[in-house]
Order: C-alpha cells, then structure tokens, then sequence
C-alpha cells in the first residue's frame, strides 16, 4: 500500500519537471517544483529573494478555515505559519466567525512565482480574505473564489466591513509570531478609528497598496534561522497618525489588470537557495 502511494506521488513529481513558469523568468523552476525539499524547515533569504526547506502543506480544510484555489500549489509553508493559521482557525470557530478562507502561501520550495506576488518566497507569508461567508464553500467555490472588497474609493465600505474582520484582524496581529500584516490604507484608518483597549497591535497594521479584499500577514524570522534575512522593525507607535495621512492623496486600490499578472522581477536568490533547488524532496529522502 505504502508502495502504491509512493509510485503515485513520485508520478505527480514527474509530472512537477514541466514547468508551467514562462521560460527563462525567475520563476523558473520554483514555480513547476511539487514537493518540498527534505530537511528541517529553514527559510533563506528576505521574502522577495529568498526560498524554504522542509516546508509543509496546510491541511485544506481545517478547523474554522478552509484553503482557496488548492489547484495553485501555493498552500506550503513553514510549520509557523501552519501553526499561526491552524490557531486563528480555532479561534475563529470558537468566536462563530470561522470559517475564514486562506489564499495563497508559498511554493513547495518557496521562491519566486510565475504570476502574482514578489514576496511570499520563505515560507512565512500568507494572505488571509476579509470575506467571511459564514458557511463551509464548495470545491468549485474554492476553486474559482469571489473577493470581497472592504474598500470603496478611499473609505471603508460600511456595508462589507463588520466587526468580525476587526475581530479577525486584531487576533492575527495579538498572534506573537507575527511580524506585521499588510491591509490597504483606509482599513488600517478604521482599525485606529475603532481599536479599543490595549492598541498595541495596531503598530503591526502596515498600510499598503491593495489589500482590500485580503490581509497578507507576514511572520518573523524563526530564531536561529540564521539564513533567514530580517525585515526592519515595524515603526514605533500606533502609526495612526503622518504616516497614515501621507496615504490621503494616493489612489490606495489596484486595478483589476494589476492582480495575478505575470512576474517579471528577477531577484537575486542566495546561494543556498540555487543548492535547494537540488536537494531532495522528502520523497526521495524517504525512499532511500
Ligand atoms: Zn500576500
């Protein structure tokens, strides 16, 4: 039986060489690669240059969250990251907002992707929806998603924003090993206009393009990861004040053609990344 599984899986891995990266982009092979590398989990270099070993796969459908578009392979991570969704889901179950859906992660090895984002290359970045349909969806559902926009023009959209994404938004940022989370502007305006209590975690609520049908929340460096390169620490403060206004007069929202496009950027990779390429998968590793 054992063996069966393994033939099979080795047959999916055959089927990875084809690679489905425009030839000769950066992506190219991370993006045609099926399995992880064996090993450890390690992350090696920044989250637009960089790669993981030893990533594993988010279970699909979990305890108050469900994975979107698993036909995109892009649901590895460092075990962090699956441990922070893994716990927000249990969250989200136990608050009655669950189950949030869960966009895209890394490639198997991380690095760069054929089309769509620069970053998510170690492992540590994943993009959360702020829709909340308030049921499990289907397979074609997930498959073929509808974003939700929570902005319109440079305001909130009352009718889309509710308390439970406030909610969502706020255990994400309390989780300790998250570094910051990227929401666009008008989002994080109505975060400090409503945060109550200890405001803390607004600092970790970064402003940025986009962002307005999802969160993209990063996490740090796992300690003594040493390849792993860190990002500046987020600003001191709430950031609810200058740097949120120097938004004001930027269009926040991206056009339609600006997503999922294909990647041109060319980033250079650290050494240890081109040798991962090489390594085994846990496949062959377990073969052996
Ligand atoms: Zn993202």
């Amino acid at each position: 039986m054992r063996g069966v599984a393994l033939a099979g899986l080795i047959a999916v891995m055959s089927l990875g060489s084809a690679s489905c990266a425009e030839a000769g982009s950066a992506a190219d092979p991370w993006a045609g690669i099926k399995v992880p590398a064996a090993g450890a989990a390690q992350s090696f270099g920044s989250p637009a240059a960089g790669c993981i070993a030893g990533a594993v796969a988010l279970p699909l459908d979990g305890d108050g969250y469900q994975v979107l578009r698993p036909q995109r392979n892009r649901f590895w991570a460092h075990p962090r990251t699956v441990d922070f969704i893994r716990d927000l889901g249990r969250h989200a179950a136990t608050d009655g907002f669950g189950p949030f859906l869960v966009g895209d992660m890394s490639q198997p090895r991380g690095g760069p992707m054929a089309f769509g984002h620069g970053s998510h290359q170690t492992g540590l970045d994943v993009d959360i929806w702020f829709r909340l349909p308030g049921q499990s969806l289907s397979a074609d559902e997930l498959s073929q998603p509808v974003g939700v926009s929570m902005v319109r023009g440079a305001r909130i959209d009352p009718k889309a924003w509710t308390g439970d994404q406030m909610r969502m938004l706020e255990l994400a940022a309390h989780a300790p090993d998250v570094d910051r989370i990227f929401v666009n502007p008008p989002i994080k305006a109505e975060a400090c206009r409503t945060a109550k209590g200890d405001r803390a975690w607004l600092s970790k609520l970064r402003p940025w393009w986009g962002h307005d049908e999802h969160f993209h929340v990063r996490l740090s460096c796992t300690p003594g990861d040493v390849g792993c390169t860190p990002q500046a620490p987020v600003p001191e403060g709430e950031g609810c004040g200058g740097e949120l206004a120097s938004w004001n007069a930027k269009p926040v929202l991206l056009p339609q053609e600006a997503k999922d496009k294909p990647n041109h950027r060319n980033p250079v990779l650290p050494a240890a990344c081109v040798a991962l390429l090489h390594r085994p998968s846990v496949i062959e590793a377990g073969l052996r």
